[in-house]
């Protein structure tokens, strides 16, 4: 039966409550808003399926793999690519897949704002994975949905944070040919106990909210900000030094634990495909148009390389070397460290209100104030690149390569 020590052996993934016969794993809240099992002793039968499906308990430290190539991709759609976090590349994985009569599972963010993993099986609802969720997902039964879809021998593409691909990997125990991964190179998880008190902050401000990008392009891909938008069509659009969920995700205040510690930070992985951002394209080639976004892509696989040949028409492309794509990536290397006020944001957290608590430890200071408008102002003037290295921050990373 799985024991949970530390919150930092948990990366919240549920493979366990899909696995267990019995039924009788929960995930329930903690104090700050995560889930983790709960084993309902009564009915355990002492089966260990939890333990031997856990994706932390069964890591395997990946070897280097000799067929991984790597490439960077723009989708030549310009609607898709706009909508998107970065190039585009997801979509255009799952438009193979559904071409393929196949079924796509990604992360959605749902009418009532919850973050969770849903099944999709047309391409017009493909927009809902597009733009990444900072947001911890709930996975919910996607993991047994799509091993039925697996065993009823339909096309698969599952897509996730590398824990919870390393965790389909677990619940599942083989390999299927009609499966396709797509991991993310992911920084870290917020906390949806927190984003529900703060996203019901914002409605109570702005009124019903009907879409909430938490990487948009208006102001161009070198300066993604936040964007809300209300039923009246107004929009609140912030960048990173201002807006209040961006600055406690990226300072590691409301991030899982277990991220602080992540096993699955490595350039060698379980998946077909790794995505992540590629803000200097054209430190890779000139001609790569840098304001719309890119896409860096790790093709672990030989499956993966043939399903490249395939959708490499729709995208503009250049195949670049691995060693230099993963260079400097310190997301795919490094965990983040938690906020050094992280214990104590947590203790007032189910006292105060979310304004009191974004007052407290993150007011709109003056300097605060002289880094939004000029950066704005200089966003304007198209001088973003200089930007993004004055604000880049690089104390924020725990020295821990795999
Ligand atoms: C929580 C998180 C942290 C990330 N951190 C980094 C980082 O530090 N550095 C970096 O370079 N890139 C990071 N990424 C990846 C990056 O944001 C883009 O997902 C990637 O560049 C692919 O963009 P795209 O335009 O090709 O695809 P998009 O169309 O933007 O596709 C988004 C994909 O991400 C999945 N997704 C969305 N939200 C979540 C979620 N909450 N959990 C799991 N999967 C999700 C969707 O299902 C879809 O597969 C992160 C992504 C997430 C979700």
């Amino acid at each position: 039966m799985i024991e949970l020590n530390e919150a930092k052996d948990c990366c919240g993934c549920g493979v366990c409550v899909n696995s267990c016969p019995k039924k009788c794993i929960k995930l329930e809240e903690d104090k700050e808003g995560f889930l983790y099992p709960h084993i309902y002793l009564d009915e355990c039968v002492n089966c260990n399926l939890c333990e031997k499906s856990c994706p932390i308990l069964n890591h395997i430290n990946r070897k280097e793999n000799a067929i991984q190539s790597a490439v960077i991709v723009q989708n030549k759609n310009h609607e898709v690519i706009q909508r998107s976090t970065s190039g585009g590349a997801f979509t255009v994985i799952a438009e193979y897949v559904i071409n393929r009569e196949g079924v796509v599972f990604g992360v959605a963010m749902q009418d009532d704002y919850f973050v969770r993993h849903i099944a999709v099986q047309n391409k017009d609802e493909l927009w809902k994975f597009q733009n990444s969720k900072y947001v911890q997902s709930f996975v919910g039964n996607a993991y047994s949905q799509a091993k039925d879809f697996l065993d009823s021998g339909r096309l698969v593409c599952f897509s996730g944070t590398p824990c919870q691909i390393e965790g389909l990997r677990c619940y599942l125990g083989e390999e299927y040919k009609n499966l396709i991964l797509v991991d993310v190179v992911c920084r870290a998880v917020p906390s949806p106990g927190v984003w529900k008190k703060y996203i019901m902050m914002e409605i109570k401000k702005y009124g019903k909210i009907i879409s909430v990008r938490f990487r948009d392009k208006t102001l161009g891909y070198q300066y993604s900000t936040m964007e809300i938008k209300n039923e009246q069509g107004r929009v609140y659009r912030e960048g990173i030094e201002s807006q209040p969920w961006l600055r406690m995700f990226f300072s590691g205040m409301i991030i899982r634990p277990s991220c602080a510690e992540c096993k699955f930070r490595s350039r060698y992985r379980y998946s077909d495909f790794t995505i992540w951002d590629c803000f200097n394209v054209s430190s890779f080639d000139k001609k790569f148009d840098e304001k719309i976004g890119t896409t860096r892509m790790l093709i672990h696989t030989e499956k993966g390389k043939e399903i490249f040949k395939y959708i490499s028409q729709n995208f503009i492309y250049k195949v670049i070397d691995a060693e230099l794509a993963v260079k400097d990536v310190r997301e795919m290397f490094y965990s983040p460290c938690m906020h050094t006020k992280r214990d104590m944001f947590f203790e007032e957290f189910s006292k105060c209100d979310m304004q009191e608590l974004i007052q407290k430890y993150y007011p709109e200071s003056l300097m605060i104030k002289i880094k939004k408008y000029l950066r704005l102002y200089l966003n304007k003037l198209g001088m973003d690149i200089i930007i993004r290295h004055l604000f880049k921050k690089d104390k924020d990373y725990i020295n821990m390569r795999k």
